[in-house]
C-alpha cells in the first residue's frame, strides 16, 4: 500500500472536474445558506393544497429545492470520496446529510395531503394546464390511493417502521460483528482469515483445498446460529406480508412489485424461462468440471473460480479509452460524441490515491456532468468496469438532457440495463478484434460467469424469496429445517446432476442479505436479460439503435416496463426472456471449442 500516491501527485486531467459543480468551497457555502429560503415557499403551502395552482406551486418549489440540494450533496460527496481522511470534507458531508433529513420531514406533508382529497378531485386536476408537467406525478399518486390508509393508520405504521426493520438490522449485526469464523487453510498449510468480506475472494482462488476449507469455515459459523437466523428471516418476511395485507394487496409479491407497476407475471416468466434454460447451465457446469480437472466431483466451492488461465495484460488508460470508444460505435455518432467528451471533459477520477474510496461508481446530478469514480489499475476487469460505469453515466446524461428535473432519474428497475449493455458491447468488440486465444477464452469465461451469477443465481434467489413469503401466506412457519430443506432441493434443481453439493449448502440462505430486501434480486436478472437483448438489437441496425436510445432518454417519465417495451424488449413476454439465454448458449459452445484447441 505504501506506493499508493497522494492525490496531489496526479495530473488534474486524470481527475474528475469537481470545480465544474462549484468553483470553490465558498460557492458551496453560499448555496448552502439558501436552503431555508428555498424551503419557505413549500412550508407556506401546508394545509393549502386545494387547487391545481397550489399543487403546481408546491411541486415547482420542491423541484427548485431539489436542484440545489442535490448539487450541494454531489459536491460534498465527491470531495469526501477522493480523500476520506480529510475531516473538513466529512464535516461538509455530515451537514448536507442532516439537511436532507430535515427537508425530508418538512416536505413529507405534500403527498398525503393531496391523497386525502377525493379521487374525483385529483382526477379532475389531471388536465389542468398548470399541472401539465406534473401529470405523471399525480397519476402515480392516484395509483397509491387504494393502498393508502387513514391518516391515523398511516401514522401508526410510520411509527412502527423502525420496528419492522429490526430483523434486517439484527441480521447485519449478527453476521458482520458478532459472528466469528475459524481460519481457512490452503494446500501449503497456510492460514487465511475468513469473513463475509473475504469469503468470495477465497472462493475465486485456484487452490481447491483453500476453497473447500473456506466453505467449511463460513458454514460452520452460520450453522451455529441457524435458529436465530431463521427467526430473523421470518420476522422480516412477516413484516412484508403484514404490510401487503393491511394495504389490501393480494400478496407480498404484488405489494412489492406495485411501486414499479410490474405485473407479477414478469416475475413468474423470469422463473420459468430460467428453469427452461437449466439444461444449458448444466452443460456449462460440466465444462467447468472438466477444465477444473475435478471429474465427477464438482462441488459447490468450485462454482466461482475461473476455469481459464489468468491473462497477464496491462491495459493503459489510452488503450482503455480506445476500446471503450470503439465498442460504443453501434450506438451511433451522437452517442459517440458525448462519450468522447466524457474523456476530454474530466468525467472520470481515474487512479487510486491515498485515502480514496475503493471500488467504482457513477454519480451526478441534474445539469451536472455524470462523474465516475474509478480505481483503475489496467486489468481487463477494470476496462469492463469503465464500460459499465460509462453506461450508467450516459444513461443519466441522456435522461437528464431529455427530461424535466422531476423525471430525470431512472428507476432502480432499469438501473443496470445501460451499464450491462455497454459491457456486452465491449465484449463483442473485443471478440471481433482480438485474436489471442487466451484473451478470447478469458472473455468467454467472463461472460459465462456473468450469466451464472446474474441470470441463474439471482433467479434461484428470486424463487426462494417467493417461496418463503408464500409459506407465511399459506399459514406455514418459517423454521430453519423447513427452509433449509427447500433450499437444498432448489439448489440441486438449479445446478443439476453434475454438482455433488455438500449438504451444508442447504443453509446458504442464512448468509444472503438480499433476502431482507423485499423482492429485489429479480431486478438483477431482468436487467441483465434486457441488456443482452439490447446489445444485440443495437448491433442489428439503426432502427434498433434508435429505439434503444429512446430508452436511454426516457428517465422515469414512463413506467419501467413500458420504457423497455417501447425500446424493443418486452419483459412480460416469456419468449423474450428465453431468447436472452441464447447468448449464454453460444458462449458456452464457443468456450468449449476454444478450450479443446489447447491453444489456451
Ligand atoms: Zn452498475
Amino acid at each position: 500500500m505504501s506506493q499508493v500516491k497522494h492525490r496531489s501527485e496526479f495530473d488534474p486531467a486524470d481527475q474528475w472536474d469537481v470545480d465544474s459543480v462549484y468553483p470553490n468551497v465558498e460557492a458551496w457555502e453560499a448555496d448552502f445558506v439558501r436552503i431555508p429560503d428555498l424551503l419557505a415557499p413549500i412550508t407556506a403551502l401546508k394545509g393549502k393544497l386545494d387547487s391545481p395552482a397550489a399543487v403546481a406551486a408546491v411541486y415547482r418549489a420542491e423541484d427548485e429545492l431539489g436542484k440545489i440540494v442535490g448539487k450541494l450533496y454531489l459536491y460534498a460527496h465527491m470531495r469526501e470520496d477522493v480523500d476520506l481522511s480529510v475531516g473538513e470534507n466529512q464535516a461538509r458531508m455530515a451537514r448536507i446529510r442532516a439537511q436532507y433529513a430535515r427537508i425530508g420531514g418538512e416536505v413529507a406533508f405534500i403527498n398525503p395531503q393531496i391523497l386525502a382529497l377525493p379521487e374525483e378531485t385529483i382526477r379532475s386536476w389531471m388536465d389542468a394546464p398548470e399541472l401539465a408537467e406534473y401529470r405523471r406525478s399525480l397519476q402515480l399518486l392516484l395509483r397509491e390511493k387504494p393502498h393508502t390508509l387513514s391518516e391515523q393508520e398511516e401514522t401508526l405504521l410510520g411509527m412502527a417502521s423502525d420496528l419492522f426493520s429490526t430483523p434486517h438490522e439484527a441480521f447485519g449485526k449478527l453476521t458482520n460483528a458478532d459472528m466469528k469464523f475459524t481460519d481457512a487453510t490452503d494446500a501449503a498449510g497456510a492460514s487465511h482469515q475468513v469473513s463475509n468480506g473475504t469469503f468470495y475472494s477465497l472462493l475465486l482462488s485456484k487452490d481447491r483445498d483453500l476453497r473447500r476449507s473456506a466453505f467449511g469455515a463460513i458454514y460452520a459459523g452460520y450453522g451455529d446460529h441457524q435458529n436465530t437466523l431463521a427467526t430473523l428471516l421470518a420476522g422480516s418476511t412477516k413484516s412484508h406480508v403484514l404490510n401487503a395485507r393491511v394495504r389490501k394487496f393480494p400478496g407480498a409479491l404484488e405489494a412489492s412489485l406495485f411501486r414499479d407497476n410490474i405485473d407479477p407475471s414478469v416475475y413468474m416468466s423470469l422463473i420459468s424461462a430460467v428453469n427452461q434454460a437449466l439444461p444449458v447451465f448444466h452443460e456449462y457446469l460440466a465444462l467447468r468440471a472438466e477444465y477444473l480437472g475435478v471429474g465427477d466431483d464438482l462441488n459447490v466451492w468450485d462454482l466461482h473460480t475461473s476455469i481459464v488461465p489468468e491473462v497477464s495484460l496491462t491495459v493503459d488508460w489510452k488503450q482503455c479509452r480506445e476500446w471503450v470508444e470503439a465498442s460504443t460505435r453501434p450506438l451511433g455518432p451522437d452517442y459517440q460524441r458525448i462519450v468522447e467528451s466524457s474523456f476530454t471533459e474530466r468525467w472520470y477520477d481515474i487512479y487510486e490515491n491515498k485515502g480514496k474510496r475503493s471500488g467504482a461508481y457513477s454519480t451526478g446530478h441534474y445539469g451536472e456532468k455524470p462523474f465516475m469514480l474509478l480505481n483503475y489499475h489496467g486489468t481487463l476487469n477494470d476496462v469492463f468496469t469503465v464500460a459499465h460505469e460509462l453506461g450508467h453515466s450516459m444513461h443519466s446524461w441522456l435522461s437528464q438532457h431529455n427530461q424535466p428535473f422531476r423525471y430525470g432519474d431512472y428507476p432502480i428497475f432499469l438501473a443496470e440495463i445501460a451499464s450491462t449493455t455497454n459491457e456486452a458491447l465491449l465484449h463483442d468488440h473485443l471478440m471481433r478484434t482480438q485474436e489471442s486465444p487466451k484473451l478470447r477464452a478469458y472473455l468467454l469465461n467472463h461472460l459465462c460467469d456473468s450469466f451464472r451469477g446474474t441470470m441463474f443465481r439471482q433467479t434461484m434467489f428470486a424463487e426462494f424469496e417467493l417461496e418463503i413469503h408464500r409459506m407465511l401466506e399459506r399459514g406455514e412457519a418459517i423454521t430453519a429445517d423447513a427452509v433449509s430443506k427447500y433450499y437444498y432441493d432448489l439448489n440441486a434443481r438449479y445446478h443439476g446432476p453434475k454438482v455433488k453439493a455438500d449438504d451444508r449448502i442447504a443453509i446458504e440462505w442464512m448468509r444472503i442479505p438480499h433476502f431482507y430486501y423485499n423482492f429485489y434480486v429479480y431486478k438483477y436478472a431482468t436487467g441483465f436479460a434486457a441488456a443482452q437483448l439490447f446489445a444485440r438489437q443495437v448491433q442489428s441496425g439503426t432502427e434498433g439503435r434508435d429505439r434503444y436510445l429512446g430508452f436511454l432518454k426516457s428517465g422515469s417519465s414512463k413506467d419501467p416496463l413500458d420504457t423497455v417495451r417501447d425500446a424493443g424488449v418486452d419483459l412480460a413476454d416469456p419468449v423474450v426472456l428465453t431468447k436472452a439465454v441464447d447468448g449464454f448458449r453460444s458462449a458456452v459452445k464457443e468456450l468449449r471449442e476454444l478450450l479443446a484447441t489447447s491453444a489456451v
